[in-house]
């Protein structure tokens, strides 16, 4: 089968998600300066930048999603190359033999998205990570299919609950990562993996909707 949309238009959501961390990387420099090494938005923005240079016009979601997971894998360090590459390439082959992304595609991309990062990293809901955001984005967005909506509202019940999941970081103690050796003193602070995560859903949900659908 062809790639994503028999064409190379789904590429527009990786060129999208890459645009979204470059804007942002003071931003998640600085969360992550809070409890962290204030590294995230510069981790983030350099892998993304280098996959840019490393997409080529003819490819399509798939190819992309895998370009920038290998991109991040291999070239980013930290605790996010392995994570969020692990995650994007697992996005990648779920779509990779799809002719259109539809709202089962995309649940199951998430899903499997999810189950890499649960895999490597081992952290649960209330380490305060980007499984805080990630868990109850995937959860929000499978009950909206299965309460019969469509495609563009589960994806945008899906950022709603992204969003709130990010914001439930603050109030959490670190469990693992660099900031659980600050234990309680992590309180207070939002986790930047569970920001920079909230930007990539709701980068890649309303990407689809923009420009994809309809
Ligand atoms: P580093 O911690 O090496 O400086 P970054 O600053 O780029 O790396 O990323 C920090 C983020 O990584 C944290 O905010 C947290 O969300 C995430 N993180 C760290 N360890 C894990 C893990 N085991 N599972 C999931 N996410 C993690
Ligand atoms: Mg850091």
């Amino acid at each position: 089968m062809a790639e994503q949309y028999a064409d190379n238009k789904g590429r527009i959501v990786v060129e999208k998600l890459i645009q979204t961390i470059r804007e942002n990387k003071e931003y998640l420099s600085e969360v992550d300066g809070a409890i962290g090494d204030g590294d995230h938005g510069v981790n983030m923005a350099k892998g993304f930048a280098l996959a840019a240079e490393r997409l080529t016009e003819e490819m399509g979601l798939s190819e992309g999603l895998k370009t920038l997971g290998r991109t991040l894998i291999m070239e980013i360090g930290g605790a996010m190359g392995p994570l969020y590459g692990s995650f994007f390439k697992a996005l990648a082959g779920v779509c990779k033999n799809s002719a259109q992304i539809d709202a089962q595609v995309f649940g199951r991309m998430i899903e499997a998205g999810y189950t890499a990062v649960v895999e490597l990293g081992q952290a649960k809901v209330g380490d305060k990570t980007l499984v805080d955001t990630l868990h109850p984005a995937l959860e929000a967005y499978k009950e909206a299919l299965s309460d019969g909506e469509g495609f563009k509202d589960a994806l945008q019940r899906m950022t709603g609950a992204a969003e709130q999941g990010k914001e439930s970081t603050r109030n959490l103690v670190a469990k693992v990562g660099r900031a659980s050796r600050l234990g309680e003193r992590s309180k207070g602070a939002l986790d930047a993996g569970a920001a920079s995560c909230f930007l990539i859903l709701k980068s890649m949900a309303d990407t689809i909707a923009l420009y994809l659908l309809e």
